[in-house]
């Protein structure tokens, strides 16, 4: 029998308080999750885990990284009893060929990962492997191994990026209305990723808002190995949540493969 095709989605991740709230995005992501089969594993590229190198979490039994400072104590008593894989983190490394990859037990699911997978799989019943950025990279190699993960889709593994393609927190506002820029730089992005143009998403610096959106590029990434993990020519994109949140924190989620 051959395997459903597991769809492959970016989230746009925003504050860690979204793990305990319940608002327009967390229910966005619930419903993407109602949308898609069940997953046998979640590999999550998340924005917080940069390393100098690209490594699989390879533990049975992560632990829940709480990476945010001065939040109220109760995102800090949250608990995701999640598991990891073995197995499937040494599938996961055996198929990138693009870089050396090495396995890693020292990291855990960060708050990328959890703040999201809680609303999408509240039963922590999946097993969760994260894939580390290295954002020393050149950019065209995250869509390489986005690609190389491919294979994973017929074998029950989720590949979901979590980000933000607009992240400028030096600038956010929390009552403020979204900046002009913020809302280009999303809207061209959406566009390019509509028509399939990898090379402008790879190139997102050309963009005249490139610098204010992507000041530093580790919540734009995670994109790139979705747009590498999906059938850009055959699949269409289904969009979630196209707003600018905070005045320059885009929300959009990107979906690929969904029926
Ligand atoms: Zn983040």
């Amino acid at each position: 029998m051959v395997e459903e095709l597991m769809p492959v989605v970016f989230i746009g991740h925003g504050s860690p308080m979204n793990a305990i709230e319940n608002n327009e995005f967390t229910r966005a992501w619930k419903d993407i999750a109602k949308k898609i089969p069940k997953p046998k594993c979640i590999l999550c590229i998340s924005a917080h885990w940069l390393k100098g190198n690209t490594a699989v979490l390879s533990t049975e039994n992560p632990k829940l990284v709480y990476d945010f400072y001065g939040f109220p104590q109760k995102l800090y008593d949250v608990n995701y009893p999640v598991k990891g894989s073995l197995a499937y983190a040494k599938t996961i490394k055996e198929s990138i060929r693009t870089v050396k990859v090495a396995l890693d037990d020292s990291w855990g699911i960060d708050h990328g990962a959890w703040s999201v997978l809680i609303h999408m799989y509240p039963y922590a019943d999946i097993p969760i492997i994260q894939l580390s950025i290295n954002p020393d990279m050149p950019l065209e190699n995250h869509v390489k191994i986005g690609k190389e993960l491919t294979a994973l889709r017929s074998q029950g593994v989720l590949i979901l990026g979590s980000g933000n393609i607009v992240h400028n927190l030096r600038m956010m506002r929390v009552d403020g209305e979204p900046f002009s820029w913020a809302e280009e730089f999303d809207d061209y992005i959406v566009k390019n990723l509509k028509d399939g143009n990898v090379s402008n998403l790879v190139n997102y610096e050309k963009n005249k808002d490139s610098q204010h959106a992507v000041p530093t590029n580790d919540h734009y990434i995670p994109l790139l190995y979705i747009i590498g993990s999906a059938d850009m020519k055959k699949e269409r994109p289904i969009f979630y949540c196209q707003n600018i949140f905070y005045s320059s924190l885009s929300m959009t989620c990107v979906c690929y493969g969904m029926r």
